[in-house]
């Protein structure tokens, strides 16, 4: 069976923990008290395969020999980078965090990263507070090659499956 391992990265705040939670239980939690648990695992069927999805979340913790975000990406087969679209600091984050990505991922033996880095603007909920347009987002997606989503965790449980699903589906053809 494969082992898929998906990190879930991002600033502090930005809907991480909430996501993941969201994907694993379909539930949005208001506050999420993060543990030091910060692996969660999922048996899952894609195309009739059988999975072992491991999903990072980077707490505060440092968690089994990942302390650092070099390590993260030297660690995952795909990346969901997130930021909060009424954060524009966050988008700045994940911006560098992608460009990180990009050379420290494809600088090693690892396949070609096209199909398995995704950003993700999260709390679209909140566009009345936007600070970073959709456009902006789609421009550092295309610029940096990666799949672009903008949804929102507590509103949007059908598109968080999607792009989980999708991320797992092709970290998982590599
Ligand atoms: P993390 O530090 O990145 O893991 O962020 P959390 O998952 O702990 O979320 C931080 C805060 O943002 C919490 O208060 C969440 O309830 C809230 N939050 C997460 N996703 C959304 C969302 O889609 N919309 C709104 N309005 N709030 C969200």
């Amino acid at each position: 069976m494969n082992d898929i391992k998906v990190a879930v990265l991002g600033s502090e705040g930005v809907g991480k923990s909430a996501l993941i939670v969201r994907f694993l239980t379909r539930r949005f939690i208001g506050e999420y008290a993060s543990s030091s648990e910060c692996i969660y695992r999922k048996h899952m069927s894609i195309d009739g395969r059988q999975l072992n999805l491991e999903l990072y979340d980077p707490c505060s913790q440092p968690c089994e020999g990942k302390s650092t975000l070099n390590d993260q990406i030297h660690w995952a087969d795909g990346f969901v980078v997130i930021y909060d679209i009424s954060d524009r600091s966050s988008f700045l984050t994940a911006k560098a965090i992608v460009h990180l990505i990009r050379e420290l991922h494809l600088g090693g033996s690892k396949r070609d990263t096209d199909s398995v880095i995704f950003l993700v603007g999260n709390k679209q909920d909140l566009c009345h507070m936007r600070e970073v347009d959709r456009e902006e987002g789609q421009k550092l997606a295309s610029e940096r090659r990666c799949q672009f989503y903008e949804l929102s965790a507590a509103e949007h449980y059908q598109e968080v499956l999607l792009m989980f699903s999708k991320i797992v589906r092709n970290a998982s053809l590599g």
